[in-house]
Formats: C-alpha cells, sequence, structure tokens
C-alpha cells in the first residue's frame, strides 16, 4: 500500500480519519481552534514517520574508503566516536514522542578499510527515529546497519531517551531516563572496550565553548 499511494493521496485519506478522531474525543471539529487541525496532524504523522521510506544504502552504501580521505591508515583500529545525536522518535504502543540522545562508538577494520562520513551517521539515527518505533529495537537497529556496512571491528550504541507516554500518565516518572545499549564484534568479546568508550565520553568538552 504504501508504494501505491502518494503523498498526497496519504494526507487526504488521513484528513477525515483525524477529523473522526477528534469527534469521537467530544470535540467540535470545526471550532475554530481545530479547524485545520487534522491537516496539520496528518502532515506530522507522515513527517514523523517518513523515516521508513528511506533506505539505509542511501546513507552508508558509499562509505569512505581510507584511501580517500586524510585518515591515517595507522589509525584504523582506534576508536571513532560521535556523540549526543540528538532525536526525536514515535513510541509506537501509544503514538506519543520520546526523545533523547544516541552515543555512537566504532572501530573501523583495516581489511575493511571502510569509514562513515559523520553526516551520514546522524542520518541513520534520523532515519530509524523517524517511524513508529521502541527505543530498544532502534538501538540494535543503528548497531547493525553501521556492522554491515561498515564491516567495523566493533560498533556499539548508546541510546538515552525520555518517554512522554512514562511521563504524561505518571508525573513522578518525569526525571525517568530510558538508557538501552547495542554492541557488535569486539566490543561484545573485550569489556576493556565499553569502559574506553564511556570513558571517551566523560572526556567530553563543553561545546558551548567552541
Ligand atoms: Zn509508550
Amino acid at each position: 500500500m504504501g508504494d501505491t499511494i502518494t503523498r498526497r493521496e496519504q494526507l487526504e485519506k488521513l484528513k477525515p480519519l483525524l477529523r473522526q478522531v477528534l469527534e469521537l474525543m467530544g470535540e467540535d471539529p470545526d471550532r475554530d481552534g481545530l479547524a485545520r487541525t487534522p491537516d496539520r496532524w496528518a502532515a506530522e504523522l507522515l513527517s514523523c514517520t517518513d523515516g521508513m521510506l528511506e533506505d539505509p544504502a542511501t546513507h552508508l552504501g558509499d562509505t569512505l574508503e581510507v584511501e580517500h580521505t586524510d585518515y591515517p591508515v595507522d589509525g584504523l583500529g582506534e576508536m571513532i566516536i560521535l556523540d549526543n545525536i540528538e532525536f526525536t522518535s514515535m513510541c509506537e504502543h501509544h503514538v506519543v514522542p520520546f526523545r533523547g540522545r544516541v552515543d555512537i562508538g566504532y572501530i573501523p577494520d583495516p581489511e575493511s578499510r571502510a569509514l562513515a562520513g559523520l553526516s551520514k551517521l546522524v542520518r541513520v539515527v534520523q532515519m530509524f527515529a523517524k517511524r513508529l518505533q521502541v527505543q530498544e529495537r532502534m538501538t540494535q537497529q543503528i548497531a547493525s546497519v553501521i556492522n554491515q556496512y561498515l564491516s567495523p571491528l566493533g560498533v556499539i550504541v548508546v541510546v538515552q531517551a525520555v518517554h512522554y507516554c512514562l511521563i504524561q500518565r505518571d508525573v513522578e516518572q518525569r526525571s525517568s531516563l530510558a538508557l538501552s545499549t547495542a554492541r557488535r564484534g569486539s566490543f561484545l568479546s573485550d569489556n576493556n572496550l565499553e569502559e574506553k568508550f564511556q570513558n571517551y565520553l566523560q572526556l567530553r568538552m563543553d561545546t558551548k565553548e567552541v
């Protein structure tokens, strides 16, 4: 269905349905404040989930070969970290947002010699965030595609998020943070690597000073 129906058609079909949802909530969809809500709501739903239409190959298919960058070959085997990638996703159980940050570390393999452009890692996070999602699965998916396309020696992904489904229902849980991790390759076999990764994150400079 997703392949055959255009974006415009999706929007047009969603609007009357969402108008009906408002009615069933006991609202008057024709009152001033709500008159254009179904339009905006439909657009928002589609935009929050358009990562589903993306193929990870568009982001990671063209990995950088070490030979074509200034990255020194001796550096293969050293950890590269991109931290604090912000994301907003949508909990698939309650269809409300969860948002937070992703930290990624990976170790390029001297064999595959593949590196990822840093912006590509951000794209991969956004691609998996922009869909109906659960945090634990998103964490695994990010690690798996990096593992698949870069064939690094190892990769670790840590996701921390606040879940609005938790906050909305229980005010006491406002400061509750969910943390999930995914490890592949050497991060599974060598616990020191994870500790190193965490230590590097601690070293983080204050970006406000830059
Ligand atoms: Zn939820």
